[in-house]
């Protein structure tokens, strides 16, 4: 176990336990800070004293694991594993897991943070929790990987659970790897369905899931748009990432009729005026070759969401729209596929141009959400369709974004923050574990 980093500024946080030390290696001070800072804005607005404030930023628990790996040349490596389950006021913590060369205790602890917010802005039963190992999966053998997240799950067993904290996907994390947790934990004695999302559906995951981030991105892309700027169909799309969630927003993004004119993933940007043929792009990754090398379309140099367009989709790692990307930006809006992909000075840039931007909580939400009603399914033992699924996740989604859009939108971020800490005060009120009028 290790101790709780606060993340909130010396002379805010009223308990003097917390490290404030941030421990981050150097140009990844990032998250942690845009987080506790925009976290501040929110609680202001709430009008929330620091004593409070301290107590709903900490984390209940921050479990980290050592992972002894023998690699397929016979040497060891040693990875580390993080496990931060921020919030449980609303119900059982619940997030992802990341597997990338730059995860750190602290990356974790804010997107943790990130999630309760989330999980309570969509009206879910949830907290919020996160997890990871820095490991580049890639580089790994498929037993390797196999082997490097049943240890990690079996390290977390005593933390974990359907009640508890429930696991998910997250980079460079998906299905596969969700199996191979399910089956870790079945075999040292949790044999739970609910204590994953995002499984395959053959054990007992939802046909939706996979894409319901993506889908749910183009959607709230598309309600943003038409309420801002006209039919989502005179729209020219930018998405950064073609994984579990940009590949899934760029063809639904497409279905609706918008197009997408740019994409990129770890291997570079292309860009085509008249617009990608998804389908045919998809075909020449899956057959193994780099997306940047795709022959119907250019190369773009730096940042594809500078590309001209409409709709910019930051979809891939968080930080990627920096000052330069605000500055260079044609989009006339932005839209959150990501976790904290705007940095903060980015975004007051961004502001003074009057581009919107639609935050991470309201724009990936639909991965959550889809999340939550496979673990209602699990509990129901009965499945639902995919249309059925994708309808109520839509639904939901529209409650957030109808909730959203009664605002400007300089303020739809801290709209957002606000609503999903408020919902999480009121839960810690309602449970005693903060009394009526503490701190308020
Ligand atoms: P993924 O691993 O499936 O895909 C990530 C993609 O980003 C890959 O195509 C990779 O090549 C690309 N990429 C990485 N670095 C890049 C860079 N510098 N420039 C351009 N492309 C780059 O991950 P994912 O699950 O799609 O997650 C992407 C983001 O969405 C993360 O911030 C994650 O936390 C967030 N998110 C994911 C889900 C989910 O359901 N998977 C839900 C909510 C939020």
């Amino acid at each position: 176990m290790t101790e709780t980093t606060c993340g909130t500024e010396g002379e805010r946080c009223a308990n003097s336990l917390h490290r404030h030390s941030r421990e981050l290696p150097a140009g990844r001070e990032g998250l942690l800070e845009w987080e506790a800072e925009r976290f501040h804005l929110a609680t202001e607005t709430l009008g929330l004293d620091s004593a409070l404030v301290c107590a709903l930023h900490c984390a209940v628990r921050s479990v980290e694991i050592e992972i002894p790996l023998l690699r397929d040349d016979g040497s060891l490596t040693v990875f580390t594993g993080y496990r931060v389950q921020h919030s449980t006021a609303l119900g059982p913590a619940k997030g992802g897991i990341r597997f990338h060369p730059g995860v750190t205790g602290a990356e974790v602890t804010a997107l943790a943070r990130l999630m309760s917010w989330k999980t309570a802005l969509a009206g879910l039963p949830f907290g919020g929790a996160k997890g990871g190992v820095p490991v580049d999966p890639t580089t790994l053998s498929t037993r390797e990987l196999w082997d490097l997240t049943r240890r990690y799950t079996v390290g977390m067993l005593p933390v974990i659970g359907p009640e508890v904290d429930v696991v998910a996907p997250d980079l460079g994390t998906d299905a596969r790897v969700m199996g191979w947790v399910l089956r870790a934990a079945a075999e040292a004695g949790l044999d739970d369905p609910r204590l994953v999302t995002g499984k395959p559906p053959i054990l007992g995951g939802t046909a939706f899931r996979a894409s319901a981030t993506g889908v749910g991105v183009a959607h709230v892309a598309e309600r943003a748009f038409t309420h801002l700027e006209g039919p989502f169909d005179r729209a020219r799309v930018a998405v950064e990432g073609f994984g579990s969630v940009g590949r899934w927003a760029a063809r639904e993004a497409a279905d609706r009729g918008a197009k997408v004119v740019a994409v990129a993933d770890i291997t570079g940007a292309i860009y085509a005026e008249d617009g990608i043929d998804l389908p045919d792009l998809e075909a020449w990754v899956a057959g193994g070759r780099p997306l940047v090398e795709y022959p119907r379309a250019d190369t773009v140099d730096g940042s594809v969401l500078t590309v001209p367009c409409d709709v910019a989709i930051p979809a891939a790692m968080e930080g990627t729209v920096t000052v330069e990307v605000a500055r260079e930006l044609s989009a006339r809006l932005l839209v959150e596929g990501a976790n904290g992909p705007t940095r903060p000075e980015a975004e007051a840039i961004l502001a003074d141009r009057g581009v919107p931007v639609v935050p991470d909580l309201v724009a990936n939400a639909g991965g959550v959400i889809s999340s939550y009603f496979e673990w209602v399914q699990n509990h129901q033992r009965l499945p639902w369709s995919i249309e059925v699924e994708r309808r109520r996740v839509l639904e939901r989604l529209d409650e957030v974004w109808d909730q959203l859009a009664t605002v400007p939108p300089e303020k739809w971020r801290i709209h957002a923050l606000a609503t999903g800490i408020g919902r999480v005060v009121e839960g810690m009120v309602a449970s005693g574990e903060i009394l009526d009028g503490e701190g308020r």
